[in-house]
């Protein structure tokens, strides 16, 4: 299985915003579990993160990691982080649905504010509906390689005209498929 290798370097400070936002939660809420999610890099396709409060996991997209890797340090970290403190602190359960079962409700908002971070889509990641967000991106493939991600200003550049060569081989990048949103 072919992964995207993330540097030891944006790993560690993936689980230091981790661990920094922990302990800031348990201060605020005594009820919150000091305990570190595990912390996967091996979100593969269309999310740039992903929480699991069964397993207590978050998992990220080391693609998009190392194209974002400020914003998705920050943004993405603390956005999946903020689901499992939501979960552990107000679960759903089936007598109160509504706000307790949204993932992007009203108690998760709660959270991201607590952590500084603002609720709401930003200019380069879109909330979706679901536990992760999406980002537009588009899949090439040269002489050497099945599959290379463009993101969308450069995609745009290619549809005007413009060559990009792959660095390794030399050949010009083409689409693989029309378009793959993910
Ligand atoms: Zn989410
Ligand atoms: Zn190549």
């Amino acid at each position: 299985m072919y992964l995207v290798q993330v540097s030891d370097d944006t790993r560690l400070k993936v689980i230091s915003e981790v661990e920094r936002l922990m302990n800031l939660a348990v201060r605020k809420w005594p009820g919150m579990t000091k305990r570190l999610p595990e912390v996967l890099f091996d979100l593969k396709g269309i999310k740039a993160g992903c929480a699991s409060a069964d397993k207590w996991q978050i998992r990220i997209n080391p693609v998009l990691l190392n194209e974002n890797t400020k914003e998705m340090i920050s943004q993405t970290t603390g956005h999946e982080y903020a689901h499992l403190v939501a979960f552990c602190l107000w679960p759903p359960s089936k007598g109160r649905k509504n706000e307790y079962s949204r993932p992007h409700g009203i108690y998760w908002q709660i959270v991201m504010r607590e952590f500084g971070l603002e609720p709401r889509r930003t200019h380069s990641f879109n909330v979706s509906n679901s536990m992760c967000y999406t980002k537009k991106a588009y899949e090439y493939s040269c002489a050497c390689r099945d599959k290379i991600i463009v993101g969308s200003v450069r995609h745009n550049r290619i549809n005007k005209g413009y060559v990009y060569l792959c660095s390794k081989c030399g050949t010009k990048i083409e689409p693989k498929v029309l378009s793959v949103k993910f």
